[in-house]
């Protein structure tokens, strides 16, 4: 039995920092939550590659979730005191504006709030544009460059998060927070890795944390490597698509209809027969799914199904609202359909199964 409680877990990453290249607070809540379970190592990137204990035999399955988060890192502060800063993975300025942040120095954590030009100062053309990112600044209360930085700390390459606390909905299942993509991957390979413990499983169960997925999905490169997977499974917090201003007969993500498994996006095109089994179990096991054929976007499964001669590699994501902001929306039955759905694939995934999904010969 697993001893974890995945509200506590989801909280405890989520409201964590871990930006693109200093995911360590991640990595100790990973290794916290595996020990006794599993043997950790680390690619020389800093991603943590957790083995199972037990199972020796049987094709190698990898687990992936990446560990960082979309975040900022401080540019340069200008002599008034305002922070410039440039953005780590994918932001768009609507969601930015008069939000607060931490700046993670040397000295500590330093508040700040995303400012820019106040609305009565633009004209007509000005309020109709996206703000861009270069334009914006980080106010953190600094009467200029010398408290800011010899005062309070801050200085040039210091990462920068949102300020976002874990929040339980009033519908108590469902929560928001920070960083769910991908936060949840995390906590998925971590829960499964716990649920699957005493079991005898036919397979050596690998779960991966992965860096720096948000510049470009490189830690997922490095750390393929140092497991060298017969399956790959990424999991993910991945973009919902049922609020208002989408069509709902076109929704490939709706929160409450269980875990989508991606068979397209422009980095990945999954193993036909990986696909097929994913869905048949999901089906024989009456776990609620959606198909999702993504025309933007892209996960680890970059980087991992193409390592050496090829990895059969699938994505499978509960789906989150407002991913790369500072707040996102996840709703506990599609996380629960999606940690059901990865246990039962581990269950079933041995030597011939494995064998099955890179047999071209027949
Ligand atoms: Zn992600």
């Amino acid at each position: 039995m697993s001893r974890i409680v995945t509200k506590d877990l989801l909280a405890q990453l989520s409201n964590a920092a871990g930006s693109p290249g200093a995911e360590g607070d991640i990595r100790t809540i990973v290794r916290q939550h595996v020990e006794g379970i599993a043997a950790c190592s680390y690619d020389k990137m800093g991603s943590i590659i957790c083995r199972r204990h037990g199972g020796k035999t049987g094709p190698k399955i990898l687990l992936d979730g990446h560990m960082d988060e979309v975040a900022f890192i401080v540019r340069l502060i200008t002599k008034e005191g305002f922070i410039k800063f440039h953005n780590l993975g994918g932001w768009w300025g609507h969601t930015m504006l008069a939000q607060r942040v931490v700046i993670k120095t040397m000295n500590g954590d330093v508040p700040g709030i995303i400012g820019a030009k106040p609305v009565h100062h633009l004209g007509a053309d000005e309020r109709k544009k996206v703000q861009e990112i270069k334009e914006m600044f980080i106010d953190v209360g600094a009467k200029d460059r010398q408290e800011a930085m010899d005062v309070f700390g801050v200085a040039p390459g210091d990462r920068i998060i949102p300020h976002t606390e874990f929040l339980e909905m009033k519908n108590p299942r469902v929560v928001s927070g920070k960083a769910f993509d991908d936060r949840v991957g995390v906590a998925l390979f971590v829960e499964a890795l716990n649920a699957l413990a005493d079991e005898e499983l036919p397979n050596v169960l690998y779960g991966v944390g992965t860096v720096q997925e948000e510049v470009g999905t490189r830690g997922a490169k490095t750390a393929v490597e140092m497991v060298d997977p017969d399956v790959a499974i990424i999991l993910e917090g991945s973009p919902a698509d049922d609020t208002p201003g989408f069509v709902r007969e076109e929704s490939q993500g709706q929160l409450r209809h269980g875990p989508q498994i991606r068979i397209f996006d422009p980095t990945m095109i999954p193993n036909r027969k990986l696909i097929q089994f994913v869905s048949d179990t999901a089906k024989s096991c009456e776990i609620p799914h959606q198909v999702a054929v993504r025309t933007s976007g892209g996960t680890d499964g970059r980087s991992v199904h193409v390592h050496k001669a090829g990895i059969p590699t699938i994505v499978i994501a509960p789906p989150v609202r407002y991913i790369h902001g500072h707040v996102s929306l996840l709703h506990l039955d599609d996380y629960e359909h999606t940690l059901r759905l990865l246990i039962e694939l581990v269950r079933r995934l041995d030597e011939t199964t494995a064998r099955m999904f890179v047999d071209y010969a027949h």
